[in-house]
């Protein structure tokens, strides 16, 4: 057994200090960031090397929950710049649809992802859309509750192989190991976080986790060492949090229940309230399983979101916030915020040394 003493910190555990700034409002800062992808390669020659795949908007994403990221949901974000992973649930034909249909809504080959497990089912569902859509889909979220099984990385390598082109998001995993491996084994951005989520249980029924900012300030320190990327995935409750993680150093911010409650999540609606659920939980496997496997506890739980009808109106929020944090720190750019913060930590650890 070992004991790591390294302090760990969570988003409670700091505040962003505030500093000198040149901007005179927050209308001057700019939230759009442009990445470019490690391992995804276009297939366009280009000066004698082939193109290396780009993203551009505001890189906060919708998370692949039911109720969060749905087609509707993401047809909403597109026009903020800004992404969605779609849950697993929709059925090949109605990706095939949504890719293809063409209402005006451009932009969804640059701002949602296709997600999918690791089962052969899964990889066959994926090739079945792509072999539709082709182009229109450049995202994959291979997404899995537990990211460090030799399994995932042998089917992101896999999968790398076989699609040079797609971008790939991969997780989750919380710790800068992983997050390396995951890059070497083909993915382009790792999707970071163990036990933050808003509906999860896992820190509960397992004891396993890891303090969600200290994840984002390891992860991202090893995967920008190899021009790879991370999401910030789970534990934002407000848009402080959502500042807090792109300080850290996150590339991408992934949302759940901040998401949640809107008239696009299509969420089943009680007096002021929206049912909200982990896809682990009790009543995600009775809607898509038929009842829990009996080999895995439920590692996530339902709860009551308030109704918040449009998402535009929460996204502005949001928004309004990160501009805001941008602006006290002296943050021209999203892309600056990283190297403007400092944290304070404003919780105490104990930390007795006993001789
Ligand atoms: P939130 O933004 O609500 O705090 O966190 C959203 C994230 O929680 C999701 O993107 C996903 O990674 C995670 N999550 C969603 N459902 C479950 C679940 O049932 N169990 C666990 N352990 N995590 C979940």
């Amino acid at each position: 057994m070992i004991i790591e003493p390294d302090i760990k910190l969570d988003f409670k555990d700091v505040l962003i200090r505030p500093k000198r700034s040149t901007l005179t409002t927050r209308k001057e800062v700019d939230l759009n960031r442009k990445f470019s992808f490690v391992n995804a390669k276009l297939d366009i020659p280009y000066q004698g090397h082939k193109l290396i795949s780009e993203y551009s908007g505001i890189p906060i994403m919708a998370s692949n929950m039911d109720g969060v990221g749905t087609l509707e949901v993401a047809d909403a974000l597109i026009p903020h710049g800004m992404f969605t992973c779609l849950t697993k649930i929709y059925s090949g034909k109605e990706l095939i649809e949504y890719f293809l249909s063409n209402n005006n809504k451009g932009g969804r080959s640059d701002y949602v992802a296709m997600s999918i497990g690791i089962t052969e089912e899964d990889r066959k569902k994926f090739n079945d859309v792509y072999e539709q859509v082709g182009e229109k889909l450049r995202y994959v979220c291979i997404d899995v509750a537990n990211g460090y099984t030799e399994r995932f990385c042998n089917f992101i390598s896999d999968f790398r192989n076989r699609y040079s082109n797609i971008v790939i998001i991969a997780g989750n995993v919380c710790t800068a190991d992983q997050t390396q491996e995951l890059i070497l084994k083909g993915a382009d951005i790792v999707k970071c976080g163990i036990g933050p989520g808003s509906v999860c249980t896992t820190r509960v029924k397992t004891g396993v986790g890891y303090p969600q900012l200290s994840t984002i300030i390891e992860c991202s320190d090893a995967a920008h060492g190899l021009g790879g990327h991370i999401i910030s995935d789970g534990g934002c409750t407000v848009a402080g949090d959502i500042a807090k993680a792109f300080g850290g150093g996150a590339d991408f911010v992934m949302l759940g229940g901040m998401m949640a409650g809107h008239d696009e999540g299509g969420g089943k609606i009680s007096g002021n309230k929206v049912q909200f659920y982990g896809m682990s939980s009790e009543t995600a496997n009775d809607k898509h399983f038929g009842g829990l496997r009996n080999y895995r506890a439920a590692e996530g739980k339902t709860v009551e979101v308030p109704y918040r009808g449009k998402i535009t109106d929460t996204v502005q929020d949001i928004l309004g916030g990160l501009r805001s944090a941008c602006t006290y720190s002296g943050a021209r750019r999203l892309k600056d915020l990283c190297k403007c913060t400092t944290f304070i930590r404003t919780t105490v650890q104990e930390n007795k040394i006993y001789s």
